[in-house]
């Protein structure tokens, strides 16, 4: 097929400096204060869209801060309580374990 082919060639392709351009434009329009699009607020948790799916921030801002994926039994958990205080100070991971025991042992899948 030669539209699969093409599409092949292009994969290969170095980024041009205008499509570098527009990568560091659409990283600015996130970071911009009126641009809602991309942040919304759900069960009590900030949620962020990347690369089309939403995420919760602080488990992305982790992610961002440790340089790796976090684990499964890994939580991220605010230590003043509250889920929306995304601050990195306000964050800690725990072992899923130890972080049911922190809230009681009631919601231990929950950050
Ligand atoms: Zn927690």
């Amino acid at each position: 097929m030669k539209f699969k082919k093409g599409h092949k060639i292009n994969k290969g392709r170095k980024l041009t400096a205008e499509h570098k351009k527009k990568i560091s434009e659409s990283h600015l329009r996130e970071k911009h204060p009126n641009w809602k699009g991309g942040k919304r607020l759900q069960n009590g948790y900030f949620y962020i869209l990347i690369e089309g799916n939403y995420i919760r921030e602080h488990r992305y801002l982790m992610e961002k801060f440790i340089g790796r994926k976090l684990e499964p039994n890994e939580m991220v958990h605010h230590i003043n309580g509250i889920k929306t205080d995304n601050r990195l100070g306000n964050l800690q991971i725990v072992d899923i374990v130890e972080h049911g025991r922190i809230h009681g042992g009631q919601h231990g899948g929950k950050n």
